[in-house]
């Protein structure tokens, strides 16, 4: 008997990371329906699946449906009650307050269980930066970058929270940090000691690019992919605006800032 097929490349493993969902039930449900198309089998989220958007509650069953691996995000945090909003602008501040209404206990049981760091045999996982992860500082520029690289045992980090997409590599030839803003950048990882990826925002992409953003990564392989994805935002948009959610939520989804 010949033995079952033998290993083809339709079945390597591939990862789809999330960031930022922010409660936008139309954005998620696109991209897991375009990660799943591309052969996805896991779901890993870097934080934030809640706040400003109308749906945080169906976002964290789909995701918990999808037994998605999830880290804590800044928003997570402000809803629990753990993180001061005193620094969330104003429309922040009301979607957390918003949002804190709209979760069952569950739900909230849910984004309480959900830890700072995920350390996976795969990948690292964390909202903002590696470097004092519960301070949720941002990994924005070249400086900010190597202060969380220089924590990474990982070859690879996944970050969210700036809702701008972007890769950072330590060159394994010349420890040089190499930085990559393409808006939809594919890169080798295996010339790079360690790689440090913002995989962007599913539920409010702030790179002036509205389409919904994921990253789909092939650990075997070691190549990480940025996808971007339409999604029916004036939906997401009339829902803000039903629920008393400010205006302004509505309006950025349209020019994605
Ligand atoms: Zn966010």
């Amino acid at each position: 008997m010949p033995s079952p097929s033998p290993a083809s490349n339709s079945d390597c493993v591939r990862i789809a990371v999330l960031g930022d969902v922010h409660g936008n039930l139309e954005a998620l449900q696109a991209v897991l329906a375009e990660a799943r198309a591309l052969g996805a089998t896991r779901i890993v989220q870097t934080g934030d699946v809640v706040g400003y958007g109308p749906d945080p509650g169906t976002c964290l069953e789909i995701l918990r449906e999808s037994e998605a691996t999830i880290c804590l995000g800044n928003h997570d945090a402000a809803v629990l009650g753990t993180l001061s909003t005193d620094y969330f602008n104003p429309y922040a501040r009301a979607a957390v307050e918003w949002t804190r209404q709209q979760l069952t206990g569950e739900q909230m049981d849910e984004l309480a269980s959900l830890p700072l760091v995920v350390e996976d045999p795969d990948f690292t996982l964390v909202h903002g930066s590696l470097h004092e992860p519960a301070a949720f500082g941002y990994v924005a520029s070249v400086v900010e970058a190597e202060d969380s690289l220089r924590l990474q045992s990982h070859r690879i980090c996944f970050v969210g929270h700036t809702h701008v997409p972007g890769f950072f590599g330590v060159s394994r030839s010349d420890q040089d940090l190499q930085v990559c803003f393409d808006p939809e950048f594919s890169m080798s990882i295996g010339g790079f000691e360690k790689s440090l990826v913002n995989v962007g925002s599913v539920g409010q992409p702030r790179d002036e690019d509205p389409r919904a953003a994921f990253v789909l990564f092939e650990p075997e392989q070691g190549t990480v992919r940025l996808h971007r994805v339409r999604y029916d935002l004036e939906r997401t948009q009339q829902k803000i605006l039903a629920a008393g959610l400010p205006t302004v939520l509505a309006d950025r989804l349209r020019l994605g800032v």
